[in-house]
This record gives structure tokens, sequence and C-alpha cells, in this order.
């Protein structure tokens, strides 16, 4: 298939296409799961393993600064997010994070008991809300809401909103200012989960007035499978948050060996242990893509790419139902639509190169990633995702047969 969509000839991120390693035969609509690798993430990961780990040893730390890459990182991240420089760190995973920042946020509120948080919040925020909410045993209460009932639910007993903006299965956002506000007016403090956001859409933390926000490494910021989280506490809270994971890394001085614990000033307060430097070079590293492009424009082309998705569909796919909300600024870069069989569909599609994923009970989800992605693969996608409808080449035990990671 070599013809170009019209729309593929005025993108002005067309020649990022060429900054990635896409296999051949792929069409990956999956980097809202796991980003693609940015061809020049090898060397630089070959040269901090054989120069700066190989020689330099232990001398790095200081040498090439990677004390400082967690909050190094965290400041490219940041520009993503509307974050000024030193609100951002990047350490650990999203979960640990949000078991930080909430903990931080409920101590903030120490009279009040309800975290509130929706049904299309991703599971392991909750989980996480669940466990700290027993290991406190202050009798708070965990509170899930429909995401279309979040904004009445916002009552003066809750300490905390925790909220993720794009919703993991249909993308549908959350108005983040707006909500935020709605908190704040109520008295509680917002938490907000940017796993789906950061690198897809734009965000202004600062410009909404959140209090706290987390987010992915690995999923548009193509930091590589597991890499680094991230983790933002606005300017005035830092110095009155406490971090629950009181590591030496938060210490006001780490290698003074002292035996009591000092918090540092600063957004190093909410860091726990020594940093994986391969991971997090390699998120560093994946960064420098973004370096020179507007989210403006990675959002207008998303709109572009997913709005030409769900009229290919829709007109050669009858038998998907849309699972997204179809108004494209109420979605993040994703689109998703149901279909019983929906698991085997996808694993014909993979095997046919085209990649998406698939979310329990009946989603196939498909991500939108304009810095690798061009009109012409998104009608080249669909075209064989009717050939597998039409075909019926799903219908085998093959396909059928669900894997560990869906
Ligand atoms: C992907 C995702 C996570 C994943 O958390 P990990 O700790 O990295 O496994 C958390 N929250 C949301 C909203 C996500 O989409």
């Amino acid at each position: 298939m070599n013809s170009q969509h019209p729309s593929d000839l005025n993108d002005v991120l067309k020649s990022k296409k060429d900054a990635f390693q896409i296999p051949d035969g792929v069409i990956y609509l999956d980097g809202n799961s796991l980003g693609v690798l940015p061809k020049h993430v090898p060397d630089r990961l070959q040269e901090v393993v054989r120069s700066e780990w190989g020689t330099s040893l232990i001398r790095a730390w200081n040498t090439h600064s990677w004390i400082d890459l967690p909050g190094r990182t965290g400041d490219r991240i940041g520009k993503l997010i509307g974050a000024p420089a030193g609100t951002v760190v990047a350490c650990d995973s999203t979960s640990v994070n949000v078991f930080k920042v909430l903990s931080a946020a409920l101590s903030l509120r120490p009279d009040r008991k309800v975290i509130l948080s929706d049904a299309g919040n991703f599971p392991t925020d909750l989980y996480v809300a669940s466990g700290l909410k027993e290991l406190l045993a202050k009798g708070h209460e965990l509170r899930v809401v429909a995401p279309e009932d979040v904004r009445s639910a916002i009552t003066p007993d809750v300490a905390v909103l925790m909220l993720t903006q794009v919703d993991y299965r249909t993308g549908r956002v959350h108005d983040m200012a707006d909500l935020t506000e709605l908190a704040h007016e109520a008295g509680a403090l917002a938490i907000w989960d940017l796993a789906h956001s950061a690198g897809a859409i734009p965000v202004d933390l600062q410009g909404a007035k959140a209090d706290f926000a987390v987010g992915c490494g690995y999923k548009y910021l193509n930091g590589g499978p597991g890499a680094p989280a991230f983790l933002y506490v606005a300017p005035d809270h830092q110095d009155k948050v406490a971090s629950p994971l009181t590591g030496w890394m938060g210490h006001e001085a780490p290698f003074a060996f002292d035996l009591d614990y000092r918090p540092v000033t600063g957004i190093n307060r909410m860091t726990v242990g020594t940093p994986p430097i391969l991971s997090l070079s390699s998120l560093h590293a994946a960064l420098d893509v973004f370096e020179d492009v507007d989210m403006n424009d990675i959002r207008a082309k998303s709109i572009s790419l997913s709005e030409l998705f769900i009229s290919e569909v829709e007109a050669k796919c009858p038998q998907l139902q849309l699972a997204s909300p179809r108004d494209p600024h109420q979605r993040g870069s994703q689109v998703s639509f149901s279909f019983t069989e929906g698991y085997a569909v996808m694993q014909a599609l993979i095997a046919r190169g085209v990649i998406g994923d698939f979310r329990a009970p009946d989603i196939m989800r498909f991500g939108f990633t304009p810095l690798y992605l061009s009109h012409q693969d998104i009608v080249d996608a669909v075209e064989i995702l009717a050939d597998i409808l039409e075909t019926r080449s799903w219908d085998t035990p093959a396909f059928k047969t669900r894997a560990k990671v869906t």
C-alpha cells in the first residue's frame, strides 16, 4: 500500500516518524500502552552502560549528574504538562506515586475522611487508595461514583478528589480546571492521573491549579517498558507535604547518614530510594523527540487521525459499536469500539500487523500517536480490520485463547 492520504501532505509532524523504529509491516495503534522506541535511544543507552557505568563507575553519580537525573527528567516532562521547573520528578511507578501523593494529600486535610474517585479510574489507582485507607486505619472512605456524577459528588466532606483525566477504556476526558476548581471551592484537594494525557494532549497543571499529579513514562512518553513514572506537587504544597515513604533520597542530607529523617525542601522529598539510572536515561533521552514539537500540533493531528478512524470504521465495519465520546474534544488520543468477540478480532488484527489492544469485557482500543502515525496508516489499518470482520478470520480457537497480557 503505497498511496498517500491527502491529509498527510500538509502534516507539520510528518518528519517525526523517522525518529522512531517502527517494524516493517506494522501499524502501531498501541502507543497509549507502550510507546515506540525512538531510534536514538539505543545509542544513548549504550553510552550510559559502556561509558558512564563501565568507565566512570560510581564517580558518574557526580560526573554525569546521575543523582539529578530524576529532577532533570521531571523538568522535561513538566514542559509537556504545564508544570514549572522543580515541580515534577521522575521516579517509581505510577501505582507507587499514587500511594505517595494520596497519602500526602490526605495529611493536608486531616479533618476529612472521603477520597472521591470514579468508576472510570484505572483500577490500580483505586486498589492503592483502598490499601492506603486500610493502612492508615483512620476511618477514611473511598467513594467511587460514575464519571458523569463526579461534579455533584464533590461535597464538603471530601478530602481529596482523585481522578484519571483520560479514561483508559473509552478515552473520555475530564475537565481538569473545572473539577479542580469545584474541589477547591468545597475545601478539597485534587490529584490527577495523567497516564493517558502526558504527551497525548495539552495539559496545563499550573493553569488548572492542580494540587498533585502522577503519570506513566512508558505510554505516550516512549520511555520504554516499565520506565519510571512521574509525580507533580504544586509549588505551594511542596514544603508542607510529608511522603509516607521516607527513604534516604527524600532526606535533607542523604550523605550525612543521620539516624533521624528530615525531609529535604522541594519536590525531592517525594523520592524514596536510589534512582534506576538505565531506565531513567532511556526515558530522559526519549523525551528529545518532544523538544521541538508543540502539544497543540500533536492534539490537532490526533483529532484528525481519530476522526478519520471513526468515519472509516463506521463506514466499513458496521459490526463495531463506538465506545468513545463522539465529540473529539471530549476524547483523549484514543478511540475504542466494542464488539463481543473483540478479543479474537484484536488477535487477528495483530497477526496482520495492526497492533491495538483489548480491555475487558469487550473493548477494542486504538491509540493515536501523531508523532509516528499517518492518515494513510489509519486508512490501511481499517481496511485490514474490515477484511477480518467480513471474512470472520478471527473466528478460530487460536485467536480466542487469552494471553496473560491483553
Ligand atoms: C497505565 C496506568 C497505570 C499503570 O500504573 P503502573 O504502576 O505503571 O503499572 C496507572 N494509572 C493509570 C490511569 C494508567 O492508565
